[in-house]
């Protein structure tokens, strides 16, 4: 069998001396779309960071692509296809909105393949390729959100961590960003690790999901199981 895309195996990372990650182990493969999901302070944001290699593991393993990740530093990880949406989004306000796309490619060595991912994210993001002259600050949160989705797309990644995407935006807009987030997936294969508080929008868009609780990982199941298993809801996610 093939290695999968992500394997985490009991990982362990934190701030300080106390640990937020405890012995987290899940893997993923190309195409798929995993939610993690757990309750605030649960160690979400701490994951990804981990992954793109913000914050150091104190321990475990995180192989991509089946080679190990410890030490790789953030810029080359995007270059290795691995590319961080923090929770905030990250647009650069004084940039037009052509410029932070632009800077989603940067670390690209094609670039006729950048000229044709930029024809594709803006072709995806209609709203965003008519207002792609305007200062990113002029635009609305929603806008900001798909910028910053637009942006990452740029770097063409393979797996995309992506955090809260909904925060903030009305609930018709996360539909349709999470719907986008689909789109994407189904033409490119992309994988993506997406943190969600809000859990309905995540099961609806995942294919599995990953549970966290006190920085561990206390289940991974299908999204349709979580969605569907009115017992595995209640004791996993309180609803
Ligand atoms: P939320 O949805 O509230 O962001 P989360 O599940 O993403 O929750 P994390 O943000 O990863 O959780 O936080 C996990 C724990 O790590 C919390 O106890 C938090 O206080 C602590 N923590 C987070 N960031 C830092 C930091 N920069 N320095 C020290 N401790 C931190």
């Amino acid at each position: 069998m093939s290695d999968p895309l992500l394997k985490v195996e009991d990982l362990t990372a934190g701030y300080g001396a106390a640990p937020v990650l405890r012995d987290v182990r899940f893997a993923m493969s190309d195409g798929q779309i995993t939610a993690v999901l757990g309750a605030n302070g649960a160690g979400k944001t701490t994951l990804l960071r981990t992954l793109s290699g913000l914050v150091r593991p104190t321990g475990g393993r995180i192989l991509f692509d089946g080679e190990p990740l410890d030490g790789v530093p953030p810029h080359r990880l995007v270059r290795r296809g691995l590319v961080h949406v923090p929770e905030g989004r990250g647009v650069i306000g004084e940039l037009t909105v052509a410029e932070n796309l632009r800077l989603g490619g940067v670390w690209r060595r094609d670039r006729a393949g950048e000229a044709r991912s930029l024809a594709e994210v803006l072709d995806l993001f209609p709203e965003i390729a008519r207002r792609r002259r305007h200062a990113a600050h002029q635009l609305s949160g929603g806008e900001r959100q798909m910028l910053a989705l637009g942006r990452a797309l740029m770097a063409r990644p393979r797996l995309l961590l992506l955090d809260e995407p909904s925060l903030g935006l009305a609930p018709r807009i996360t539909a349709q960003v999470m719907a986008l987030l689909r789109q994407w997936r189904d033409a490119t294969g992309l994988a993506v690790l997406l943190v969600e508080q809000n859990v309905r929008s995540a099961l609806s868009v995942a294919d599995n999901a990953a549970v966290m609780s006190l920085g561990r990982v206390v289940v991974t199941a299908p999204a349709a199981q979580l969605r569907d298993d009115e017992d595995l809801r209640h004791t996993y996610l309180g609803f």
